[in-house]
């Protein structure tokens, strides 16, 4: 999924979890962070070197890194950012999930997990874009 898939999910996600729109753009920006391991990304792009130390789609996507962003956010700024965090980090695993690449969930274990066929810039990835938009603009608590 690109970059902005990835930040609509995250902002939509802990908008949905009852975070306020900009707590939810900030969780939107924690969703970016996952595809720090690709020179290819918005964000692996403006840290190249990252992904000299990890596999696309590995530990980065994991459910351990997950523990390790909690762990860090909530040391940070306490349990409420963190779990905006995770849940930003999770929207992003799950969207990775809908493409054929999977991810490894379960890193170190190298099993990739995918739950669907919708591949990055397609058209399915476009309608979930604006479907991600729509959540945004339509959700309300
Ligand atoms: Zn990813």
């Amino acid at each position: 999924m690109t970059s902005l898939t990835h930040f609509l999910g995250g902002t939509a996600a802990a908008y949905a979890a009852g975070a306020e729109l900009v707590v939810s753009a900030a969780a939107g920006f924690a969703a970016v962070l996952p595809d720090i391991d690709t020179p290819r990304s918005f964000i692996g792009k403006k840290l190249p070197f990252f992904s000299f130390f990890f596999r696309h789609r590995g530990f980065t996507h994991s459910l351990m890194f997950a523990v390790f962003v909690y762990i860090l956010v909530y040391r940070f700024l306490g349990v409420e950012p963190a779990l905006y965090a995770v849940t930003g980090f999770g929207s992003h695993i799950l969207l990775d999930m809908l493409n054929p690449s999977g991810v490894e969930l379960f890193w170190p274990l190298p099993w990739r997990v995918s739950i669907l066929k919708i591949r990055t810039g397609s058209f399915c990835e476009i309608l979930l874009l604006a479907g991600l938009a729509a959540a945004v603009l339509v959700i309300r608590r």
